[in-house]
């Protein structure tokens, strides 16, 4: 598996200066890995991809559970701690063929032009199509449901690890298959889906979007995580090992510091391993075990960002409960990052941008996808599409200088016909918020 801890290695550095760059502009969709949660809380997320699945657990440990479905072991599991997930479910993959099965143990285990979920010729036992008693089970039981695509295809091209993968070719192609599972969600269990995690975090779609436009069309956020909890790696096939690696990682944060696990979003799967195991089904009692020895809450990533909504703010003496407000009307106020960066200076573009909605942009951006002007022109900034909705291009070469108390009023009085109560020359992002806090519905 040399090959597989390289691209690993790879994908961090990618992944860190990504993160950089994403960091630098506000955006609708924000790329949820962890929340900041007050140290006197103890809660954490846990998110299981790939199914809902409906095969056996392999192997049997426990006689309560022969014959069960994996998603069903996981949801007696959980219901035994009060524990609520987030359940990132596929569609099917029934419609990827025809194909080859993988080898086992390799990354391509369930299918070398496409992934079959639970296992290749079995499609038919996972995925919320052909498995909606799973799907009203998890709802039932007070899970999240999230969009992992209706086919569980890639959104662009991966040298790496899946060369041989057969990928979307644009925007269009990835909206079309979210939109089929977000609507089997809504029409056959009103449903409604607020957040996706792409297959295999792969972002960039070869016509030049990326997951992030997808999503701002879907009205999503982009699930992701920041503690792995283990249960998909390359292994050997020694089951005990791999339920020993999902179980220590989270033993061992806590016994070095009981609060590390605190806001942090873990990810896990709910389907077989690169083996065909099912190490979670062991290892899940476990891992709750001590979050609840520890005093943990495990909650839904939808409930988290309710009370929680940013990596880096809970601060109440900086209009914390503002923004909570203002993001749950669907004002566009954090970075792609999660980050609300509350002492950093308002720039002419955030400005901007924190007047819209998610509801406007997705309106705008639907418009801006159509046109190869406006297209080339938002992706060399972020902004065109805050400039375009106000007609105010002439903006567009000031969007990252600082705001003054002039920029502000004329902006709220032209644009929006509001005169705002600034008090100093430039703000704060949130002081900022004052000022927007008058735009609520
Ligand atoms: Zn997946």
């Amino acid at each position: 598996m040399k090959l597989y801890a390289l691209a690993r290695k790879i994908n961090k550095k990618i992944k860190q200066r990504r993160r950089e760059n994403a960091g630098r502009y506000l955006s609708p969709v924000r790329r949820l890995e962890r929340f900041s949660v007050p140290a006197g809380e103890k809660i954490v997320s846990m998110t299981f991809d790939d199914g809902p699945m409906n095969m056996p657990i392999n192997p049997v440990t426990d006689s309560k559970y022969q014959d069960w479905g994996l998603t069903r072991v996981l949801i007696d599991i959980m219901g035994e701690y009060g524990a609520h997930g987030t359940f990132n479910v596929i569609g099917t993959t029934e419609y990827n063929y025809p194909d080859k099965p993988g080898e086992l143990h390799k990354p391509t285990w369930s299918g070398v032009k496409h992934d079959h979920y639970p296992q290749y010729g079995k499609d038919q036992y996972a995925g919320a199509k052909n498995q909606g008693d799973l799907v009203r089970a998890l709802i039932e039981n007070g899970h999240e449901i999230s969009n992992h695509g209706y086919r569980h295809v890639l959104f662009g091209r991966n040298n790496i690890v899946y060369g041989s993968r057969e990928h979307f070719s644009n925007i269009q192609e990835v909206v079309e298959d979210l939109t089929k599972l977000h609507n089997l969600l809504k029409n056959e269990f009103n449903y409604e889906i607020i957040m996706s995690r792409p297959p295999h975090y792969i972002d960039k779609i070869p016509d030049g979007f990326t997951s992030y436009e997808a999503y701002a069309l879907m009205g999503y956020d982009y699930l992701a995580a920041s503690f792995d909890g283990g249960g998909w790696m390359p292994t050997v096939g020694d089951y005990k090992e791999d339920v020993r690696k999902m179980v220590d990682p989270i033993k061992n944060a806590l016994k070095n510091n009981p609060n590390s696990l605190n806001g942090q979003i873990i990810f896990q799967k709910d389907g077989y391993n690169m083996s065909l195991m099912t190490p979670v089904a062991t290892a899940l009692k476990e891992q709750l075990e001590i979050l609840s020895q520890h005093g943990y809450k495990v909650i839904s990533v939808r409930e988290l960002k309710k009370l929680y909504p940013f990596e880096d703010f809970h601060d109440v003496s900086k209009n914390f409960e503002i923004a909570r407000d203002l993001d749950q009307q669907g004002f566009i106020l954090g970075y792609k990052t999660n980050e609300f960066k509350p002492d950093k200076e308002l720039t002419i573009g955030e400005m901007i941008m924190m007047t819209l909605t998610k509801q406007d942009y997705k309106e705008d951006l639907a418009k801006i996808c159509n046109s190869k002007k406006d297209k080339s022109m938002y992706l060399k900034h972020p902004y065109y599409i805050g400039c375009k909705h106000y007609n105010r291009l002439d903006l567009m070469d000031r969007l990252d200088t600082v705001a003054t108390k002039e920029d502000i009023r004329r902006f709220f009085n032209e644009q929006l016909g509001i005169d705002p109560v600034i008090s100093k020359n430039t703000l704060k992002r949130f002081e900022y918020l004052e000022a927007l806090s008058q735009l609520k519905k």
